[in-house]
């Protein structure tokens, strides 16, 4: 058996909204791109959507929108993509990383506000493997400060937290349509905004910048442009959006799957003495069926299923464990946490495709797996199997 780490879930009905595009005048940023936002800021219950190219240019021009420039610091965390660190770097301003929790991987509020300085403009919260961040104490902490709080929700597009979902405590939430999530175009962005202020600002932005693109343009007489402030090319063009489109019809239902996956994974691990999973706050996303294991067994498990052609990842070696920020002075126990968790995780396959199956073939070669790396400290399992 095969099962790969993952399997987009498109359909016939957003191949043909594909081709209506490739029949129609605009395959750059148009009238089906504002259609997806639409459809988005809808799904979401946001004010308004800006669709970019990335998750990591989403949260560039959300930083740079609100101000955000050299000398100025954004509070992250290390167990992320490292976009997230690289979107801050992008704009001039240096992340300033504060240790996860034990329990959930994510941020942890409670050291948030000793590494607030003068330079502090924004904390970059994210929510990891689909589990939101207590925004509610981060907004708290913001307030307080005055600081802006931007959202990593590229893993996040339908969790929910003590009543509150991405982007509606946040100036800014911004999203990934990247190849293996949970909405996907291949490649793909947006930012989510409560508030409708920064809107013009991020459309004109995500096209170098201009005071108008090639849509708005369209069908009026030649009339001038200019560029008040540089910008970027980060726009998404119709022929990802509308891949986007009749998705958001389906994203509760592949939802649904992955939440029962996800749970019978879990029911399958509980027994475990070695195996730690993420607990979940509110309602999960259940982007990743990321595990943690002894560190000393970690990339042997890897190379165990990868032989038996399981798709596997690592999400994520700490950012400042990587090669370039080592190279900047951080020490692994600068975030221990962090360190210890990148170290230990492992993520399964899962998606609406997986089977029952292919998901019994995981648990028995991981578990199989497990027994033959560790096996004195397995063998209750054993005995049980
Ligand atoms: C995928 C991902 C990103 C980057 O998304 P792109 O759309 O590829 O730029 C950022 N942060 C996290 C946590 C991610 O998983």
């Amino acid at each position: 058996m095969h099962v790969e780490f993952h399997k987009h879930n498109l359909q016939s009905e957003d191949i043909c909204k594909l081709h209506e595009v490739l029949d129609s005048l605009f395959l750059t940023t148009g009238p089906v791109t504002r259609e997806f936002e639409e459809a988005f800021a809808g799904y979401t219950e946001l004010s308004r959507i800006v669709a970019v190219n990335s998750c990591t240019a989403a949260m560039h021009l959300a930083l740079l929108a609100l101000g955000i420039g050299p000398g100025d610091e954004v509070i992250t965390t290390p167990l992320t993509f490292v976009a997230t660190a690289l979107a801050i770097e992008h704009t001039g301003a240096s992340p300033v990383f504060v240790d996860v929790e034990r329990e959930t991987g994510l941020m942890d509020p409670s050291l948030v506000e000793k590494a607030i300085t003068k330079k502090t403009k924004a904390i970059l919260p994210v929510h990891l493997y689909g589990t939101m961040v207590d925004m509610r104490s981060l907004r708290e902490i913001a307030d307080r400060h005055g600081l802006f709080l931007v959202e990593d929700a590229a893993h996040c597009i339908e969790g929910e937290r003590d009543g509150i979902r991405p982007g509606h405590l946040s100036d800014a939430v911004c999203y990934s349509f990247y190849a293996t999530k949970n909405l996907t175009c291949g490649e793909g962005g947006a930012i989510g905004l409560r508030e409708a202020s920064l809107d013009k600002e991020l459309r004109s932005l995500r096209t170098h910048g201009m005071t108008s693109d090639a849509a708005s343009r369209h069908g009026a007489l030649y009339c001038h442009w200019d560029v008040p402030r540089r910008g970027w090319k980060y726009n998404l063009d119709s022929i990802h959006s509308a891949l986007l489109i009749r998705q958001l019809d389906r994203l509760n239902g592949y939802w649904e799957q992955r939440n029962f996956l996800w749970e019978t994974y879990k029911q399958a691990f509980d027994e475990i003495e070695e195996v730690r999973l993420p607990q979940i706050r509110g309602k999960g996303a259940f982007h990743l069926m990321n595990l943690w294991v002894p560190p000393s067994l970690r990339d042997s498990l890897l190379s165990f299923l990868g032989e038996r052609h399981i798709g596997c990842g690592v999400h994520y070696r700490a950012v400042h464990t990587l090669e370039a920020y080592k190279k900047l002075g951080y020490d692994p126990e600068d975030y221990p946490v962090a360190y210890e968790l990148g170290q230990s995780c492992l993520s399964l396959p899962l998606y609406s495709r997986l089977t029952e199956e292919q998901l019994s073939y995981v648990v028995e070669k991981f578990k199989e797996g497990l027994r033959s790396l560790a096996p004195s400290t397995v063998c209750v399992e054993v005995s049980l199997s």
